[in-house]
This record gives C-alpha cells, sequence and structure tokens, in this order.
C-alpha cells in the first residue's frame, strides 16, 4: 500500500499566475503601484463596494480596521469563541481587550442574541466572523451596533464571495469586510489581505493609516501616525490573476463539498457540519466526529492529514477571558477539516471517503 499522502488543503496557481508575475517584474512593476490599484478596482467591483485596500496580510486587515476605527487601549471589542485567533489578536494589538462569545449549537458561527451579555460602556466594536463561508446573523449584530454606536467590523477572511440568503456577499455589510490573501484561503498571494468598505472618508483614513499617513510622495507633510502596510506589484498581479478566474475555484469548491456530502451520506462517524444558505461556500470540508484524535490517527495512518479545528479562543490564557462557552467547546473537541482546497483532486475526495467508510 503506497498511495501518495494527501494533505488537508492543496491550491495551486500554474503558469497563468506565474506569467503575470514574471510580466510585472519585466514591467518594472515590484512595490505597490498601477497593478495594486488595479487589483484593488477589480476586488471592490466583484463585491459590489466602493473601495478595496489591499494590505499585507488578513490580520493586518483586521488591524487596520479597528485602528481607523479608533479602536484604542482599554476599548472593548466583542468577538466570537470560535475563530482563527487572529480576530482576538486583532484588537489585542491595539491595546483592546477581546470579548468572547459562544457560537450557535449547530454551526460554528457566533450567537448574535448574546450580544447584551458582553456589552458594557467601554464596547466599541464587534467582529462578526464568517467561519468557513457561514453567515453570521448580519441584521441582529448591524441592528445592535446601530443601538450602541458600534463599528461593525466583519472577518470574512474564510468567506470571499460566499453569499448571505439575500445574495449579498460576505463582508459588504458592515463598516469594513475584511479578507486574507493567506496560502489556505479561496485566492492568494502567499500573504496578503484586503478590507473594503462603502464608507470615503473611512477608506481615505485607512489609506493614509496603511503609508506612514502620508498622502503622496512628491508633496509630502507628517499628516498623522500611520505604518507601512503596502503590498506589491508582483503579488497584485498573481492575485488579480486568481480573480479573474475565480469561478473555476468556485466550482471545483463546490464539487469537493458535494462529493463529500454525497459520498459520506449514511456515514455516522463522522458527519458534515451544515450550511444554513443555499449559497453559502465551504472553502473546506468541516465535519464533527466522536473521538477525534483517533480517527485523525487513523487517517493518517492511511496517509490522508485530517486537520482538527483550532482550540476555543476563551483556552487562551493571556485573554484572560470569562464566561461559558458550551458549543465552542464542543466544536473544539469534535471539529475537523477533511482533505478539500481549489486544487483537491476528486481522486483524492474519493479515496478519503473509501477509507472513512472502512473506519466506520
Ligand atoms: C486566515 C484568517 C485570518 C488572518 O488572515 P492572515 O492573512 O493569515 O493574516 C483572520 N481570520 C480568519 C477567520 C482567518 O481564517
Amino acid at each position: 500500500m503506497t498511495s501518495k499522502p494527501i494533505s488537508w488543503w492543496r491550491t495551486q496557481f500554474g503558469e497563468p499566475a506565474i506569467e503575470a508575475i514574471a510580466t510585472a517584474i519585466r514591467q518594472e512593476r515590484v512595490g505597490q503601484g498601477p497593478i495594486t490599484q488595479g487589483f484593488e478596482d477589480a476586488f471592490a467591483k466583484k463585491l459590489g463596494m466602493k473601495h478595496a485596500l489591499v494590505v499585507t496580510s488578513g490580520s493586518v486587515a483586521l488591524y487596520l480596521a479597528l485602528l481607523a476605527k479608533d479602536i484604542k487601549a482599554g476599548d472593548e471589542v466583542i468577538v466570537p469563541d470560535r475563530t482563527w485567533v487572529a480576530s482576538a489578536h486583532a484588537p489585542y494589538m491595539l491595546g483592546a481587550k477581546p470579548i468572547l462569545i459562544d457560537t450557535l449549537d449547530e454551526i460554528p458561527v457566533v450567537d448574535s442574541t448574546q450580544l447584551d451579555k458582553v456589552l458594557t460602556p467601554k464596547t466599541k466594536a464587534i467582529m462578526p466572523v464568517h467561519l468557513n463561508g457561514r453567515g453570521c446573523d448580519m441584521d441582529t449584530i448591524i441592528q445592535f451596533a446601530k443601538k450602541h454606536s458600534l463599528a461593525v467590523i466583519e472577518d470574512a477572511c474564510q468567506a470571499l464571495f460566499s453569499k448571505h440568503s439575500d445574495g449579498s456577499c460576505m463582508g459588504t455589510k458592515g463598516d469594513a469586510g475584511c479578507f486574507s490573501l493567506g496560502t489556505t484561503k479561496l485566492i492568494s498571494s502567499g500573504q496578503g489581505g484586503v478590507i473594503v468598505t462603502n464608507d470615503t472618508q473611512y477608506y481615505e483614513r485607512l489609506k493614509l493609516v496603511k503609508n506612514h499617513g502620508v498622502v503622496d510622495q512628491f508633496t509630502d507633510r507628517w499628516n498623522q501616525f500611520g505604518f507601512n502596510f503596502k503590498f506589491t506589484d508582483f503579488q497584485s498581479a498573481m492575485v488579480h490573476q486568481q480573480l479573474t478566474t475565480v469561478e473555476e475555484r468556485l466550482d471545483h469548491l463546490r464539487k469537493v463539498y458535494e462529493r463529500y456530502t454525497n459520498g459520506l451520506d449514511g456515514v455516522k462517524t463522522v458527519k458534515l457540519i451544515p450550511f444554513r444558505g443555499a449559497d453559502e461556500l465551504p472553502l473546506y470540508v468541516d465535519a464533527e466526529t466522536d473521538e477525534r484524535e483517533k480517527f485523525i490517527a487513523y487517517m493518517h495512518a492511511n496517509q490522508i492529514q485530517c486537520r482538527p479545528f483550532p482550540p476555543s479562543l476563551h483556552t487562551c490564557g493571556y485573554l484572560n477571558s470569562g464566561g461559558s462557552f458550551p458549543n465552542s467547546v464542543r466544536f473544539n473537541r469534535r471539529g475537523l477539516y477533511l482533505p478539500s482546497g481549489p486544487s483537491q483532486s476528486l481522486e483524492n475526495v474519493d479515496r478519503v471517503i473509501e477509507v472513512i467508510k472502512k473506519y466506520s
């Protein structure tokens, strides 16, 4: 038995991406310039937004989005307990305190009915996280934010082109929507992130903060505090090329998910976590299982990598979080990712299903 190992995530870029980077370099476009501007325009347009700003990572996108909303030391930002830790580290970097709340029982997205339980006079923002393409209840969240004058910074890093039931893309309803261009995301430039917004004043502020407060390099004055979070043209070229052909990636992810849904129908040991909306896009194929570590070890022995869910944030000591998180804890114990990704072959998926069936 010498089957090739299957990794939990697979993405490829191919000749067109290589060509795009090579072209940028031949045109002497390396640092941030017109190619980046072109990518930002295309990204905003595709999401139906006025502005997009590309930065060095999804984490930086979240950080800048909060910073440009004046979130500062001592403020509180409401963050779901179940997410990637970047969602909490962004306010933490500003000296603000992430205040954690539990997720829903059936799916690992924030339980918005718990918002008023954690509201204090220090609360300044909410960060809904559309985890793995599953939409948070934005109507409730935005209504709550309006009532209490809070900023809404959407972490849509795992939800690019995933849609709410009203047809709108995730990340387009809050003050800002943040996306990641990391390797385990829909489109990637290795590292990178994007902030989208419809608020022009806020966009101008974000642009300044991204570049040391400098308006333009020929009429420089020191205007305001900022830092260097600029992107590069050759990376923009790579990711713009993927954006123009993103339908292929989306189609493949849907096919992978469908293959699992059909293949695991009736299998008891591994249950796919449901999606509520028909237009929600599963970036990853996530599932719950009893005795997760035993299952992961079994898959590993069969050359198949399954990744456990990241730990619940409240288990992170320095966040000093109180509260009760029974649903997040259950996902923490039982959740995992089956091999997926825009370049995961359907043959690999079939092999994963076959191996799972032998386990049950
Ligand atoms: C990937 C991710 C981030 C951070 O993005 P990076 O580009 O890796 O910095 C933030 N939040 C969530 C939910 C993510 O999945």
